[in-house]
C-alpha cells in the first residue's frame, strides 16, 4: 500500500516539493501552521519512529542536514525553528509515513498544551 506521501514522492500527486534526492523528500504542508511548514520525507516508506532500524540512522541524520539547508533557504536559522515528529495516536500522527515537521517564521510558543 502506497501512501499520500509515497504519492507526492513519485510526483503521482502534486505538492510544493522544495527538495528531494535519493534518500528524501520535503514539500510544503497542505495545511501550514506556521508561516514555515515543510515536511521532510524518506522516499523508503517506513510508519512510523517505531519501525526505523539501524539501516535507517544515516538517512534519519540526512534529514537534519536537510531541514537545515531548508531552514537556511527560508531565512529561519536565526530567528529560529522546530522539528518536530509524531509517532501514533497520543502524539496525533495522521500520516503513516515517517516525517519530519519543519516548523518556523513565528514564534511558536510552548512545545505542549498544558493540561491543567
Ligand atoms: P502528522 O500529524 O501525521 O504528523 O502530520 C501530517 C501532516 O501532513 C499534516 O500537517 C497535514 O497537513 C499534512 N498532509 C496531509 N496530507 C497531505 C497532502 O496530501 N499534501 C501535503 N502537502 N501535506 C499533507
Amino acid at each position: 500500500m502506497s501512501t499520500i506521501f509515497s504519492k507526492i514522492i513519485a510526483r503521482e500527486i502534486p505538492a510544493e516539493i522544495v527538495y528531494q534526492d535519493d534518500q528524501v523528500t520535503a514539500f510544503k504542508d497542505i495545511h501550514p501552521i506556521a508561516p514555515a511548514h515543510i515536511l521532510i520525507v524518506p522516499n523508503r516508506e517506513i510508519a512510523t519512529v517505531n519501525d526505523v532500524t539501524p539501516e535507517d540512522e544515516q538517512m534519519l541524520g540526512h534529514m537534519f542536514t536537510v531541514a537545515k539547508e531548508i531552514a537556511q533557504q527560508m531565512g529561519i536559522t536565526e530567528s529560529g525553528y522546530r522539528l518536530l515528529i509524531n509517532c501514533n495516536q497520543d502524539a496525533g500522527q495522521e500520516v503513516f509515513h515517517l516525517h519530519m515537521h519543519l516548523l518556523g517564521g513565528r514564534k511558536l510558543g510552548p512545545m505542549l498544551a498544558r493540561q491543567d
